[in-house]
C-alpha cells in the first residue's frame, strides 16, 4: 500500500510567488519523459498541469519509480517549487516546476484508449464510451464547474427572493407537455405504471395551491422522442413558479435573475429589462419565435407589389393565403455567386420552398430571373420595397406562410454566418410573448395547446375560445438567448370553468380530463391562487453561456443518439424474475 501524499495545493496554482515552498500535490501523469539526467513529468487535476522534475541526484528508489512513469498513473508527490529555466506561456502554472523529492504512485494505468488532451479531436463515440477518461480533459472540468457555478447562483439568486426548492416526485402520472413519457412498470401494482415527469408542470400548479407562494426547483425531466437535433432523453430544468402575479411580474424576476447569473459567472454586465416581441411582430420581422437580434437581415413583407404581378408563383402564394416575404442581403450581390445562390436555393428548398426568387443588383443595373415579369417601375418598387442599393442581394420566397417563415429564418442566419454579421461575443436575450394559444394537431387536424393546456388564454381573446380558436393568444412567453429558446412558461388557468373551456376546444373527453388532470382540478376546488412560472432548459442554458455547440458538453454522462448511456450500456435487460414480479411478458420486436 502506498503512502497517501496529503494534498497541500492543487496542480493549476503553483506560481513564481511559491518559489521556495515544499508542497505536496496529487494528480494524473499527462506525460513523462526522460531527459538525460532528467525525469519531467507533466502531472494534471482538474484545475491544470504543472511540470514536475525528477534528477538522478534523488534516492535511487525515488528515480527508479519515477521512471516507470506513464500517461495517467495516479500518483502524488512532495517537492520544492523553483523557477523554470524555460518557460511555457501556454501553462498556467508556466513561469516554476516542481523539483521532487518523493513520490507515491497510486495507481498505474494502461494505454488509455483516447488521450486525455483538450485538443484531441478523437470520434465523440469513443469519448462517449471512455467519458471518465473525456471527463478528465480540462475543458470538460471546467464545464462541469461551470455548470455547478449556474446552479448555485441559481439557488442563492431565487432563495435570496423567498422562492423555496421543493423536491417533485419522479414516479407520477403523465404530464401535460405532450411528448412520450417513459414509463415504469409498478411491482405492488401489477399492471399500472409510473410517469417519469416530463416537467414538474402539475406538482408545482398543486404547490401554488398549497400556498408554497413561491417554488422553484432544479429537476431532472424525461422525454421519450427521437433524438434528433440536440435533445437529451434526460435533462435538468430549471423550474418555477409564483402566486398571484401577472406576466410582467415573472419577467421582471427572470430579468434580475439573468443579471445576476451573467455577472457572477461570466462578469458581463448585461442590461435590462429585456426587448419583448409579440409571436406576430418575431414571425413578421424574422420569421421565428426564437430570432438572433445580433444582426439584422429582417424580413420584408411584399404581398401587395406580388399580388397584382406577372409573375403566377408570387400572385398564386398571396391569392391562396400566403405570402410573399423576402430579405435583402447588403453587399451580396458579390458576396454570393451564381452557384451560391443555387445553395441558397436548397436550403430553402429543404425547408420546404418550392424555390428562391432572387435580385443582384450591381452597378450595371439589376439582374434578376424574375426580370421578365416585372415592368422596370416594378422592379424599382420591389427594390425600394426592400430599401435596396447597387451591390446588394435580395432573396425572396413565396408560398405558404408558414413555409415563407421557415425558409426565410433559416436563410437568414446561413446569409449572416457567411458574412460574418453575428458579433459571438454578444447576449442578446429577449422576450417573446402573446404566443397562440393554439396550434393545429398534424395527426388529427384537431387543436392542441401550444404551450400546455393549463395555459391561460389572453382576456382579450377568450370570448373566441370555442368560435375563433386559432386567432386566440396566450398568456406565455419564452426567453431566447442569440436565436435559442432558454426557457418558457405562462400564467395559468386557475379558474375551473375557463379551465374546461380549454378542455373542450382541445377536444379531451370528461374521461381523458379525469384520468390526466383529474388530482389537479380537484386540489382547484379547494383555493387556488392566481399564479404563474416558468421553466429554463438548464443544459442549454449552461451550453450558450459556454459557448459550446452542443448539451453534451456540459452533462456528465450524456445519452447517445439511440438513447443509451454508452459508459453502461443502458438500457439493460430484465431478468425473468424481475419481469415475472412485475407482472410482464416482451414481445421481442
Ligand atoms: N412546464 C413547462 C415546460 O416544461 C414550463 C412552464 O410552463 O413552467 O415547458
Amino acid at each position: 500500500m502506498s503512502e497517501l501524499i496529503k494534498r497541500t495545493m492543487y496542480c493549476g496554482k503553483p506560481r513564481l510567488s511559491d518559489e521556495g515552498k515544499t508542497v505536496r500535490l496529487n494528480g494524473w501523469v499527462q506525460r513523462s519523459r526522460r531527459l538525460g539526467r532528467l525525469i519531467f513529468c507533466d502531472l494534471r487535476d482538474k484545475t491544470g498541469v504543472v511540470q514536475i522534475v525528477f534528477d538522478e541526484e534523488l534516492p535511487s528508489d525515488v528515480f527508479a519509480a519515477a521512471e516507470t512513469l506513464r500517461s495517467e498513473f495516479v500518483i502524488g508527490i512532495e517537492g520544492v517549487c523553483r523557477e523554470r529555466e524555460s518557460k511555457n506561456p501556454e501553462l498556467s502554472t508556466g513561469d516554476v516546476e516542481i523539483r521532487a523529492e518523493r513520490i507515491e504512485i497510486y495507481s498505474v494505468a494502461e494505454t488509455p484508449p483516447i488521450y486525455v488532451r483538450d485538443d484531441d479531436n478523437v470520434s465523440e463515440e469513443l469519448r462517449m464510451k471512455y467519458r471518465y477518461l473525456d471527463l478528465r480533459k480540462l475543458r470538460m472540468q471546467r464545464n462541469l464547474v461551470f455548470r455547478h457555478e449556474v446552479c448555485r447562483v441559481t439557488r442563492a439568486f431565487f432563495s435570496d427572493c423567498g422562492f423555496v426548492e421543493i423536491e417533485t416526485p419522479m414516479l407520477i402520472r403523465p404530464t401535460p407537455e405532450g411528448a412520450r413519457d417513459y414509463l415504469v412498470p409498478s411491482r405492488v401494482n401489477n399492471g399500472n405504471f409510473y410517469a417519469l415527469p416530463q416537467s414538474p408542470q402539475m406538482y408545482k400548479q398543486l404547490l401554488m395551491a398549497s400556498g408554497a407562494d413561491r417554488y422553484f426547483q432544479i429537476a431532472r425531466c424525461f422525454r421519450d422522442e427521437d433524438l434528433r437535433a440536440d435533445r437529451q432523453p434526460e435533462f435538468t430544468q430549471i423550474d418555477l413558479e409564483m402566486s398571484f402575479v401577472d406576466v410582467d411580474d415573472v419577467i421582471a424576476v427572470q430579468e434580475a435573475y439573468i443579471k445576476a447569473l451573467l455577472k457572477e459567472t461570466l462578469e458581463i454586465d448585461i442590461e435590462i429589462p429585456f426587448p419583448r416581441f409579440t409571436y406576430d411582430e418575431a414571425m413578421t420581422r424574422f420569421g421565428t419565435d426564437k430570432p438572433d437580434t445580433r444582426f439584422g437581415l429582417e424580413l420584408v413583407d411584399i404581398g401587395d407589389i406580388a399580388e397584382g404581378c406577372a409573375f403566377s408563383v408570387f400572385a398564386d402564394a398571396v391569392r391562396t393565403g400566403g405570402s410573399v416575404r423576402g430579405l435583402c442581403v447588403p453587399g451580396g450581390a458579390a458576396a454570393y455567386s451564381r452557384k451560391e445562390t443555387d445553395r441558397l436555393a436548397d436550403i430553402a428548398k429543404n425547408y420546404g420552398a418550392k424555390g428562391l426568387a432572387w435580385i443582384k443588383l450591381t452597378e450595371d443595373g439589376v439582374s434578376s430571373p424574375l426580370g421578365k415579369f416585372f415592368s422596370d417601375e416594378e422592379m424599382a418598387a420591389l427594390v425600394s420595397a426592400f430599401g435596396a442599393c447597387a451591390g446588394d442581394l435580395i432573396l425572396i420566397v413565396a408560398d405558404k406562410d408558414k413555409t415563407v417563415f421557415a425558409a426565410l429564418d433559416r436563410l437568414r442566419v446561413s446569409v449572416a454566418e457567411k458574412l460574418g454579421l453575428i458579433d459571438e461575443s454578444r447576449y442578446d436575450f429577449l422576450w417573446v410573448t402573446e404566443f397562440p394559444l393554439f396550434e393545429t394537431d398534424e395527426e388529427s387536424g384537431g387543436y392542441k395547446a401550444m404551450h400546455h393546456p393549463f395555459t391561460m388564454p389572453d382576456p382579450r381573446d377568450v370570448a373566441g375560445l370555442e368560435s375563433d380558436p386559432a386567432s386566440v393568444r396566450a398568456l406565455a412567453y419564452d426567453i431566447v438567448l442569440n436565436g435559442t429558446e432558454i426557457g418558457g412558461g405562462s400564467i395559468r388557468i386557475h379558474d375551473r370553468e375557463l379551465q374546461n373551456r380549454m378542455f373542450e376546444t382541445l377536444g379531451l373527453s370528461e374521461d381523458d380530463i379525469r384520468s390526466k388532470f383529474g388530482f389537479l382540478l380537484d386540489a382547484f376546488r379547494y383555493g387556488v391562487p392566481p399564479h404563474g412560472g416558468l421553466a429554463y432548459g438548464l443544459d442549454r442554458l449552461v451550453m450558450l453561456l459556454l459557448g459550446e455547440d452542443s448539451i453534451r458538453e456540459t452533462m456528465a454522462f450524456p445519452k447517445n443518439q439511440a438513447a443509451e448511456d454508452p459508459v453502461s450500456g443502458a438500457p439493460g435487460e430484465a431478468t425473468p424474475e424481475q419481469l415475472a414480479e412485475l407482472g410482464l411478458a416482451l414481445w421481442k420486436r
